[in-house]
């Protein structure tokens, strides 16, 4: 199967009527600022629902259309393509809308003008690529062990797939590792096959910063719109016992993400955000053309010697720019006025109209 040619989604584009355009997206993830943020800008909304998953629309108000499907990924299907064109839609994706839709048929086969560049995605679900791209930005990474008998410090450990931390754990020796490992195929929580895709890299201990930016390329300029943080289950349940009791309860830490809550960083460390946003969106536009349009997050931790390292990426818009629908401290500070992640892209897709540049935007 080829490609989504460009040329052909800049015609599809050109069919559209301009000052009709729908913003549509998946119904879940993020798509309620999404949503609502495009209804801010002035665009009708459409959301794609998994049949009985309406409710949070309909009581948030938040979609013009509706278009049920029986399960997530039939997105992708025919009839649910010619509807959201019949509709000029243009589809901003988000973490739901990756794994229900599948990289191939986004890459392949669905022929609905997306939001940004839609080859990126695969560059943040494979950790190699993810990784080759961090570290052609110049980014600082944690270590990554190819052999877990070279463990000569704390690591992590994760595995393959969206599995949302859950079956991660710390060791700090190949001894540790193994049992460990032992313990995770006792719960059921890691298959026999997952152990040879084991990721193994240096835990650093730190504060948890997630940036999210976006890369505006109307403006050529990378904009930080908020940040987050994790909670995590049952890690943070863990460190609040005391240590000389976390031993006797014998629990196996988890890093299965719960939530997320709004936070600000030191103003010092501001520099370093920055500079990494930036070299992020200078790398993605010479190894995945045209770049890292829109909206991406670094989640990082930040050390004691106020060092940022990066361990993961999302190139779309992060879960946890939910923590900002109403805007955050430093949305405020750009644009003096409520900015979620949703209508700073609708705000981008308006002037792209209005410049005549939203094949630029769009892929
Ligand atoms: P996933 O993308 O599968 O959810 P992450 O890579 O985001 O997995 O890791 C889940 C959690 O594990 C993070 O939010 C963080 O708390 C912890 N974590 C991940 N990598 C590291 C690391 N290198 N050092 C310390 N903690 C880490």
């Amino acid at each position: 199967m080829s490609k989504v040619n460009q040329d052909e989604i800049v015609s599809i584009l050109d069919g559209y009527n301009k000052e009709d355009l729908t913003i549509a997206t998946l119904g879940s993830h993020t798509s309620l600022h999404i949503l609502k943020g495009a209804q801010n800008k002035g665009f009708k909304t459409a959301v794609v629902c998994e049949k009985g998953r309406e409710v949070p629309y309909q009581r948030f108000k938040v979609a013009d259309e509706y278009i049920i499907i029986d399960k997530f990924s039939d997105i992708v299907n025919e009839e649910v393509q010619e509807q959201l064109k019949e509709m000029n839609s243009i589809v901003v994706p988000h973490g739901s809308f990756v794994a229900y839709a599948g990289l191939d048929r986004i890459e392949n086969d669905f022929y609905v003008p997306m939001f940004g560049n839609r080859d990126i995605l695969r560059w943040e679900a494979e950790r190699d690529l993810e990784r080759k791209l961090i570290k052609d930005s110049g980014i600082r990474m944690p270590y990554k062990y190819d052999n877990p008998e070279d463990i000569d410090r704390a690591v992590i450990v994760k595995f393959p797939g969206a599995r949302g931390g859950k079956g991660y754990f710390v060791a700090s020796s190949a001894e540790e590792f193994e049992e460990r490992i032992a313990a995770m195929q006792e719960r059921n929580w890691i298959e026999e096959e997952d152990i040879s895709h084991a990721h193994i890299e240096e835990y650093i201990s730190g504060t948890n910063f997630c940036v999210h930016f976006f890369y505006s390329v109307l403006h050529d300029e990378v904009e930080v719109l908020g940040m987050d943080s994790r909670f995590e289950s049952n890690i943070d349940g863990l460190v609040r016992i005391p240590a000389k009791d976390q031993l006797e309860v014998g629990l196996d830490p988890s890093y299965v993400i719960t939530g997320n809550h709004p936070v600000v960083m030191r103003e010092s460390l501001l520099p370093q955000v920055f500079d990494i946003g930036d070299r992020l969106v200078d790398a993605a536009k010479n190894l995945v053309p045209p770049g890292m349009n829109g909206p991406f997050c670094l989640q990082t931790m930040c050390t004691d010697n106020l060092e940022i390292i990066t361990f993961e990426m999302s190139a779309r818009t992060d879960g946890g720019s939910n923590t900002f629908m109403n805007g955050s401290a430093y949305s405020y500070l750009l644009f003096g006025e409520e900015m979620s992640m949703g209508q700073r892209i609708s705000h981008e897709i308006k002037k792209g109209i209005k410049e005549n540049k939203l094949e630029d935007l769009i892929t």
